[in-house]
């Protein structure tokens, strides 16, 4: 019945929590060795929630060293999988059982509405955690045909201390889409959260030992991208996962390359093409599911539909239902429990958005949005902004904005629409909407990106599919068995028997 609960329920709530805001290394929570913190406030108000432990260099060297050690001694990665199994799907219960304190410490830290943290990204994380617990004592190894002198086997070993990068859109979420499989595989983790939200990072540590992992295999090291550099750096990492920008994933694949070649994995971002064919099955629904794709969570989305490419005939039609549809997104107190959208991540990010509007109005039509909304609280809050760009090569039309933004832009054959999808650096995810077998077909092969959605968008509750891009959306991907093989060498044993 938490959904019934008011904002005055939860503000009380809030006014209780005892914020964690030291790091967790070696099975305890630490100061920084300087001592030095920085703060974490809140973007629904700008309150500042909690002083963070800013580790440095020494810092991350303690941790890297405590989940080394912890890797060699055995302690879990020479457990039987299911006693594995039995740890995390302990920490998940844990999780479940923790639902209101972690959603409520999230939207705090995140500005993301109550109703998504309770909704979404808490039993996102949990059934992450379960799915993958559930798979690691159903993992087998492969026996080739062999001459028969012979017998071999091809098994999968973890690789040691894997460091997981995440970013603040989905806090708890994209890390558990790193850290879950992670240590399903028998790895010992070292996690750093955003700056901009590491209090749910810190706060499941406690519930990981309390689950019965074993100190040194789960870290969370707090402080700016200084601390995800020195883990890009350190030697003693064998795999970094890392969720964010194209900037920084590079940057984190050159230092890769540079020390010990440690295995990267890079999720990065995305525009996605949402393509409404004039024969699409439902005008309204296409309209409707291409603003939740847009302006759920603020547009803060790495999969975010922000090009709405429509074929011509029906631009008009769809604009009469897009527009009143992005309506039902303008942002709300994120603790008031009916609110649909918050609060924008930081003044940064709100500054780079508006930024993107300016030049936006520049190149192309504001048919919607574009304004701040300062009456909800002191935090960054913005409307639901739509764009019609007649020239796809426009700049908002191209570049990933990372906020409300939606643009929506006419073509007129599907060979056009195919090319505009497929013409950014991106690939992350693309959909198509028809009633045309031929149409949808073509579509979903010539799209590139690592998820095609087919009269809908968004729709990726399901732990079986992966999620990831082609192009320069990064490498690898998240959820399903194949993430699982990300944090596994692949062993061949061969022994001659006669
Ligand atoms: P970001 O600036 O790249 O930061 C991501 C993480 O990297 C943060 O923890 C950040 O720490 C850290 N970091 C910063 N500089 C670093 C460096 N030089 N070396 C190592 N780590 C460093 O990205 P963001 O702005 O937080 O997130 C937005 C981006 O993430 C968007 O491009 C979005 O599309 C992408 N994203 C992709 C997916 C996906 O699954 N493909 C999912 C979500 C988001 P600090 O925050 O403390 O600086
Ligand atoms: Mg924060």
């Amino acid at each position: 019945m938490t959904a019934l609960k008011d904002r005055a329920y939860w503000l009380d709530k809030a006014r209780q929590l005892r914020i964690e805001g030291r790091a967790f290394i070696e099975g305890a929570y630490v100061d920084a060795r300087s001592a030095e913190t920085f703060s974490s406030y809140s973007p629904v108000d700008g309150a500042l929630l909690a002083p963070v432990a800013l580790c440095a260099g020494s810092d991350v060297d303690l941790a890297v060293g405590a989940a080394r050690r912890s890797f060699e001694a055995g302690v879990w990665s020479g457990l039987a999988a299911r006693e594995r199994k039995a740890v995390l799907l302990k920490w998940a219960a844990l999780l479940e059982a923790h639902t209101e304190e972690l959603a409520l410490l999230e939207s705090l830290d995140s500005g993301k509405p109550i109703a998504d943290t309770l909704g979404g990204d808490l039993p996102g994380t949990i059934y992450c955690l379960r799915w993958f617990a559930e798979l690691i004592d159903k993992v087998h190894g492969e026996v080739p045909a062999t001459d028969p002198h012979f017998f071999g086997t091809v098994t999968q070993q973890p690789l040691g201390v894997v460091a997981a990068v995440v970013p603040w859109n989905y806090p708890l979420l994209m890390a558990a889409w790193k850290f879950a499989p992670a240590l399903a595989a028998g790895n010992s983790v070292v996690l750093k959260p955003s700056e901009k939200t590491p209090l749910s990072a810190l706060r499941i540590a406690a519930l990981a030992m309390e689950a019965g992992l074993p100190a040194g295999v789960f870290n969370v090291v707090t402080g700016d991208g200084a601390v995800g550099r020195f883990l890009s750096l350190h030697v003693d990492v064998d795999c970094i996962a890392f969720t964010g920008s194209g900037r920084v994933g590079r940057e984190i694949a050159q230092n890769a390359a540079a020390t010990n070649l440690k295995r990267v994995w890079l999720e990065l971002g995305g525009k996605s093409a949402n393509i409404v064919m004039a024969d699409c099955p439902d005008i309204a629904q296409a309209a409707r599911s291409a603003a939740a794709a847009i302006f759920a969570n603020m547009g803060q989305v790495c999969s975010a539909g922000s090009r709405l490419l429509v074929q011509r005939a029906i631009v008009e039609p769809l604009l009469r239902e897009l527009l009143p549809a992005a309506d039902d997104y303008l942002p709300g107190h994120p603790l008031d429990p009916g609110s649909v959208t918050g609060a924008i991540i930081d003044a940064v990010q709100f500054e780079r958005v508006c930024h993107y509007i300016d030049i936006g109005k520049q190149e192309a039509r504001l048919l919607k949005g574009g304004q701040p909304l300062s009456q909800i609280d002191a935090g960054a809050y913005l409307e639901p902004t739509i764009f019609l760009a007649e020239d796809a090569s426009a700049r908002i039309a191209n570049e990933e904005i990372f906020g409300p933004v939606l643009v929506v832009i006419p073509f007129d054959t599907l060979e056009e629409a195919i090319a505009i999808a497929n013409q950014t650096e991106f690939g992350l995810a693309a959909a198509v909407w028809s009633s045309d077998l031929a149409t949808i077909h073509t579509a979903t092969r010539q799209l590139k990106a690592g998820t095609v959605w087919v009269n809908c968008y968004d729709e990726l509750v399901d732990m079986n599919f992966p999620f990831g891009g082609f192009k320069e959306s990064g490498n690898g991907r998240d959820n399903s068995a194949h993430a699982l093989s990300k944090y596994t060498e692949l062993k061949s044993t061969i022994m001659r028997c006669s």
